[in-house]
């Protein structure tokens, strides 16, 4: 387990490609208040918890990195919330609480190998914010006084 870290800031556009195309979408933070923690933090795959506005709390995993796949020119920070929502929350506070790394950042030979990997990570963020190290972080106040 890692040290949990938190971020967060008003949810901003991305390059529209999560729900796009791939189905995934993913609410993107500005990267710029975090330049020097993202220094810290390797590029990759992380899972934790994301309070937004009013909204509740919820489960994520996110990638922080370039996306090799698209060759993205910034680091993006970009958690997929897991749960539905009914309507787009572009605007709105979004608190994250990141309490665990699943893998390093790669590049993929396709798409459906893209996709496929990040399934294969919500299934692991799924299952491991069940455990009670990573399940005690939902009640953390940085996310509770959003509520
Ligand atoms: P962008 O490139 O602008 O980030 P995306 O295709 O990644 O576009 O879609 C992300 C947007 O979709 C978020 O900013 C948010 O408003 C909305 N959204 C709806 N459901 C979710 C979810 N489960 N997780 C993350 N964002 C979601
Ligand atoms: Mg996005």
């Amino acid at each position: 387990p890692i040290e949990p870290w938190h971020i967060g800031g008003p949810v901003i556009k991305g390059f529209g490609r999560g729900s796009k195309v791939l189905g995934i979408p993913t609410a993107n933070l500005s990267t710029e208040s975090f330049l020097n923690l993202l220094s810290e933090y390797p590029s990759g795959v992380y899972f934790g918890w994301a309070g937004v506005s009013k909204r509740g709390i919820y489960k994520m995993v996110m990638s922080i990195g370039w996306n090799p796949y698209f060759n993205n020119p910034e680091k993006t920070i970009e958690p997929w919330l897991l749960h539905e929502f009914e309507d787009d929350f572009y605007g709105e506070e979004l608190r994250l609480v990141v309490v665990g790394y699943i893998r390093p950042e790669a590049n993929f030979p396709s798409l459906e190998s893209l996709v496929a990997k990040i399934y294969e990570d919500r299934r692991i963020a799924e299952s491991a914010l069940e455990l009670p190290i990573y399940s005690k972080y939902k009640d953390d106040p940085y996310l509770k006084s959003l509520l």
